[in-house]
């Protein structure tokens, strides 16, 4: 696909694409399962018109992207920002397929998109958004089809509204419809913490493995959301040194540490870090290229590139966020051998995994506990590692690449031995 135009056709779809290549090449995978298990399955473009409260009507565009549907209902986020793009959206679907897949979940893989700045919007404007939004994507979803689940810019409240309008729709109270609800309306305990959690899991196991103890850990993390927010709070607890944070505004940097809590309570109140006390204020490019052990970017796509990558002073890169780390910036990387990545596609898995365990809540109606569900998540993380480690040693490939091999494998196979039509 890579020689050829396609409507996805972009910088970060391209780059799935060379990821995705990579692990074909290994797997020696023929030229048309290759193309048929890379091309997202289908796609649909919305247009929504919303009243905003000055009475006047704007319009807005969306997207859902159902990369595969062979392995399971499609599971993957709704962002909303203002750079979406329907190839952004396409990458991020692969991504899932994979990651779903790696981590042996029964799903599909998908994402989805709409152009608008959220923190622009009132809350009555982004209600209104979020319910045209689903009421536009119910007849391509469902709790047997494609689930839905928050990313850069949704939230629980976002998840509550959508479910909210797809029930009012069917006629029924349907949770398992989308994860990351609120948990009065069906959300699981530990959906909040679970990515963040997941990212705190990896970097202490591959800390251990690197012999690098709790106490000499300073972590970076690029985006202060629900995912970077959560790893920060984990590793702290774990007795790490948070000494970098940022968010759209840009960063912040204390080589004594953070405190986080002070960090959070400014946040909600002024939304967003600008002019926080706690430390010397950076661009989010001068925050990457701070000393650490760990870093991890966990706001949006391709902010390690070959700019950057020879310049980085961290042990590990930790990607809480799909897709930080471009095709060039992993060659770098790779030359330069002192740095350790955990992919995307293993590092944030604890987000989809716990998303799972929402949806199996959800359709036995038989709630858990928070002990069960960190349980089972600590379990699915530890089987996760243990294979991709493997996969590693034995193809003597970068850790990408071997996480990547495990998830398309299965999904090629799937899509061979069930035929042409999935
Ligand atoms: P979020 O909206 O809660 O937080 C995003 C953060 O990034 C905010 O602090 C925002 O200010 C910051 N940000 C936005 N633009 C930025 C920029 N240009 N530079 C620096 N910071 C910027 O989103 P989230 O759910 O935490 O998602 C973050 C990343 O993690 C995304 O790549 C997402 O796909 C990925 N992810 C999320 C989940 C999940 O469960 N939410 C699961 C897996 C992966």
């Amino acid at each position: 696909m890579s020689h050829h135009q396609t409507i996805y056709s972009s910088p970060v779809f391209q780059q799935a694409c060379n990821q995705f290549d990579a692990a074909a090449d290994i797997l020696g995978m023929e030229a048309g399962l290759r193309e048929r298990t890379k091309r997202p399955r289908r796609c649909v473009v919305v247009a929504m018109p919303v009243r905003m409260d000055s009475g006047k009507v704007e319009l807005f565009e969306g997207y859902r992207v159902q990369h595969n549907l062979s392995t399971g209902p499609a599971k993957g986020g709704i962002r909303f920002h203002q750079d979406v793009t329907l190839g952004e959206v396409a990458a991020l679907a692969m991504w899932m397929s994979w990651k779903c897949s790696l981590v042996g979940l029964p799903y599909g893989g998908a994402k989805g998109g709409v152009i608008v700045n959220a923190r622009d919007m009132s809350a009555t404007e982004l209600e209104r958004l979020s319910r045209r939004y689903m009421q536009e994507i119910t007849p391509f979803i469902g709790p047997n089809v494609d689930i839905p689940a928050p990313d850069v810019g949704t939230n629980a409240q976002v998840m509550a509204w959508m479910m909210d309008t797809y029930s009012n729709h069917k006629g029924y109270y349907e949770p398992g419809v989308i994860t990351g609800k609120p948990i009065s309306l069906g959300g699981s305990l530990g959906r909040t913490e679970a990515t963040g959690e997941g990212v705190a899991w990896f970097v202490k196991a591959y800390l251990e493995d690197m012999g690098v103890e709790a106490e000499k850990t300073t972590v970076i993390v690029q985006g202060f959301g629900n995912v970077g927010s959560e790893a920060a709070r984990a590793l702290y607890h774990w007795g790490a040194e948070i000494t970098g944070i940022s968010d759209f505004t840009g960063g912040i940097y204390n080589p004594k540490g953070i405190d986080l809590k002070a960090a959070a309570e400014y946040t909600a109140k002024n939304k967003s870090l600008k002019g926080f006390p706690g430390g010397e204020a950076l661009t989010n490019e001068q925050l990457l290229e701070q000393p650490c052990t760990v870093l991890i970017p966990a706001a949006l796509e391709r902010v390690i590139t070959a700019e950057n990558a020879g310049k980085l002073k961290c042990r590990l890169i930790a990607e809480g966020a799909n897709g930080p780390t471009t095709n060039e910036a992993d060659q770098i990387l790779s030359q330069r051998g002192d740095i350790q990545i955990i992919p995307d596609v293993l590092c944030n898995s604890g987000g989809v995994i716990v998303s799972y365990f929402e949806w199996l809540q959800n359709l036995q109606n038989y709630y858990w506990t928070k002990n069960e569900v960190f349980d089972k998540l600590h379990r699915m993380l530890a089987k996760a590692k243990a294979s991709v480690d493997e996969t590693q040693k034995k193809y003597n490939c970068s850790r990408r690449t071997a996480a990547l091999v495990l998830g398309i494998s299965r999904v090629s196979e799937a899509k061979a031995m069930r035929g042409l039509f999935p």
